[in-house]
């Protein structure tokens, strides 16, 4: 096959109007392939509930002048764990309401994200809104739902909403998607090149020093756009891909997931002459797997929040699988896995063909070394639950 690395060129800028996980309901569609963030997302329910009940509840009683209550998802995506975990919540809050004698409020929930985000899938597995029945009626039916719903696209590192406007901000598996790469990390003359690396997963230090900084500003311009945003009786709860060292070059789960057959698969293209050193050295992930310290650090200085609580959580693996001793099936998952979440930045650095090619490597490389890669896959996730301080 001829070199074709010059036909696309994304710029750095373009990322958040270019970045979505894949859209649709194919094979490597979000919605087919968040299995694993959904076993996840349930095995951290009880953080969540605990959030739910650090929330300070209106009068209720169902009259005139009470506010409908509402919830932000951030980073919704365009699969169903967003709608599962907002039922969960506004359940939890009616719940409580109940609990204290009250009738529950009206409810709000807005789903966001990037522009280019598959908003039409997302709205097309939405329940049908429940007209015309009582609450209880409608907690009993699954099929129906208790809540208005709005889509909001934007990039949560910026303002999205009116001020104290929000109840209970959620985001799940989100925040370690950097806003864009480091300069440095794309200029040849700087020490935190990434030469011959498409991850700072065991890359120079100075390289992961330049995505622990974006990383950093990031979560800053997050807090500080919730700070407005959320009601002052409000709260948070943030999940997003953690590690354990206290070494940034060492990724945990996201290394394995973006380090290793991901990242020999660019060699092979490489080595194959199919596309130039140059063009894979300008491919980075734009993935920052915090520790605890620095994601404590960000919001202390940040300082409008306390931390209820901060914890690293074993995740499990990103992988579902029905026959894990099934080295293809091993190697397919972990392609469509790779291919979901940056399937669409590979495809505009080097075109749709080569992207295939890309990940039928990953495939194979995957499938070759199914059993260590089972062992070693295992993801660490931060879990926050923030309020302001009183
Ligand atoms: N919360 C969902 C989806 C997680 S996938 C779940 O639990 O399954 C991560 C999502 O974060 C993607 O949909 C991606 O588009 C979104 N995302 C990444 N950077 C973002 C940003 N700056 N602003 C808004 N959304 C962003």
């Amino acid at each position: 096959m001829a070199p074709m690395e010059e036909n696309v060129v994304v710029s750095n800028l373009e990322l958040e109007k270019l970045f979505s996980m894949k859209g649709g309901k194919g094979e490597a569609s979000y919605a087919n392939n968040s299995q694993a963030q959904a076993i996840h997302a349930k095995s951290m329910i009880h953080f969540l509930r605990e959030t739910l009940d650090k929330v300070k509840l209106g009068g209720g009683g169902g009259g005139d002048g009470d506010k409908a209550f509402v919830v932000a998802d951030l980073g919704c995506s365009c699969g169903s764990n967003t709608i599962n975990v907002v039922n969960v919540i506004i359940n939890h809050i009616i719940k409580r309401y109940e609990a204290l004698g009250c009738n529950p409020p009206e409810f709000s929930a807005y789903f966001s994200d990037l522009p280019s985000n598959d908003f039409n899938t997302l709205f097309q597995l939405l329940p049908p809104l429940a007209n015309g029945i009582s609450m209880e009626e409608c907690l009993a039916a699954d099929n129906q739902r208790s809540y208005f719903v709005a889509g909001v696209p934007g990039s949560f590192y910026r303002r999205l909403f009116p001020a104290r406007s929000v109840d209970v901000f959620h985001s799940a598996f989100c925040l370690h998607w950097l806003s864009k790469i480091p300069e440095s990390v794309l200029d040849k003359k700087s020490n935190a090149y990434n030469k011959g690396k498409v991850f700072i997963h065991g890359a120079n230090e100075s390289t992961a020093n330049a995505y622990k900084r974006q990383f950093k500003t990031d979560l800053a311009s997050f807090l500080s756009a919730r700070s407005v945003e959320m009601k002052r009786e409000g709260s948070m709860f943030l999940v997003c891909l953690g590690r354990t060292s206290v070494d940034p070059t060492e990724q945990g789960g996201a290394g394995v997931l973006f380090g290793t057959h991901f990242q020999d698969a660019w060699d092979d293209l490489v080595q194959e002459g199919l596309i130039s050193s140059t063009k894979r050295d300008n491919f980075n992930i734009p993935v920052y797997a915090p520790s605890m310290q620095d994601f404590k650090e960000v919001v202390e200085a940040n300082g409008s929040f306390v931390i209820n609580k901060l914890e690293v959580f074993k995740g499990g693996s990103p992988l579902v699988l029905n026959k894990p001793d099934d080295a293809n099936e091993v190697g397919r998952a972990l392609a469509n896995s790779c291919r979901t979440v940056c399937g669409v930045l590979v495809d505009a650095h080097i075109g749709d063909n080569l992207s295939e090619e890309l990940f039928l490597r990953v495939e194979r490389r995957a499938t070759n070394r199914a059993k260590e890669l089972l062992e070693k896959l295992q993801c660490f996730h931060i879990v926050a639950s923030l309020s302001f301080s009183q």
